[in-house]
């Protein structure tokens, strides 16, 4: 039978781009996004390259829903063997603004929603007794500083100790969890930071986006299926010794 993986905001970006690649390595595919509408239209996409796909609506802050989305998954597909917390929400602004509800907002996704994920998909795997991986969405904010991201970096940097603490506890069971760290992916996430450092920084739309490609040492943007691969080895038997990791997989950015 097909292994399945859950991947969370799996409608647009790296999330889609992912839940590709896995579909395209013989996955059984869950996608899990608050946008249904996106969701459904990538399945119906998916179906023309042959992959077996679902969407299940949900909201990763929501605990019910992180443990409603499992149940899916394995009433579907009959279990869950990869789940991929990878949804994620991006603020702009100096650390002097960030506001309670800023602070709030961005930690009930990015830190909370991975939470809940690693909950229910752990619950889930050691129920099935045959380990199980998962991955969640780090970021090279999540291990050294960017301008204008202190909220987001925070959420990053959280989600990388979450991802060493899961996986030291998961071990004995043959749950690995390891976190990818993009770098500068052309999605709609950085569409927005985009939008929030010109405003910050006095500069015209996309600028701020080419400043940072510039600095890429590999000389070009990053795409989502750059971030698939990786996630592929990942979720994959290849990987089996590997846990408690954050890769980076930034064209060169971050060296550490
Ligand atoms: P995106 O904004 O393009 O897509 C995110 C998806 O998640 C959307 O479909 C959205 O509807 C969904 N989503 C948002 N909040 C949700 C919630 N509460 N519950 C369920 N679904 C929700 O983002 P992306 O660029 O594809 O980023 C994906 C992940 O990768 C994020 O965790 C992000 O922080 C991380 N990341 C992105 C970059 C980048 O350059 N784009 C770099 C490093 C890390």
């Amino acid at each position: 039978m097909s292994k399945v993986a859950v991947i969370t905001g799996g409608a647009q970006g790296i999330g889609k781009g992912i839940a590709k690649r896995l579909g395209k390595d013989g996955f059984n595919i869950v996608i899990s996004d608050m946008n249904i509408e996106l969701a459904q239209q990538t399945v119906e996409e998916f179906k023309n390259m042959d992959i077996h796909a679902i969407a299940v609506e949900g909201d990763v802050s929501i605990q019910e829903d992180q443990f409603a989305l499992v149940s899916e998954a394995v009433e579907q597909f009959g279990s869950v063997d990869v789940f991929i917390n990878n949804a994620g929400i991006d603020q702009v602004q100096a650390v002097e603004d960030i506001t309670p509800e800023n602070l709030e907002k961005i930690f009930n996704v990015n830190v909370f929603g991975t939470t809940y994920g690693i909950q229910a998909a752990a619950k889930q795997m050691k129920k099935q007794e045959k380990g199980g991986k998962i991955i969640n969405a780090c970021s090279i904010a999540g291990k050294t500083a960017f301008n204008l991201l202190g909220a987001y970096s925070a959420t990053k940097f959280a989600v990388h100790g979450l991802t060493q603490v899961a996986a030291k506890e998961l071990a004995q069971f043959k749950i690995t969890v390891n976190a990818y760290c993009p770098g500068i992916v052309g999605t709609g996430m950085w569409d927005r930071i985009d939008a929030g450092m010109v405003e910050y920084m006095g500069l015209k739309p996309g600028e701020a986006w080419q400043q940072n490609v510039d600095n890429i040492p590999l000389q070009r943007s990053q795409t989502p299926e750059d971030v698939a691969k990786l996630v592929s080895y990942l979720a994959s038997e290849d990987s089996d010794y590997m846990t408690g990791q954050a890769i980076n997989i930034d064209g060169g950015i971050e060296l550490h």
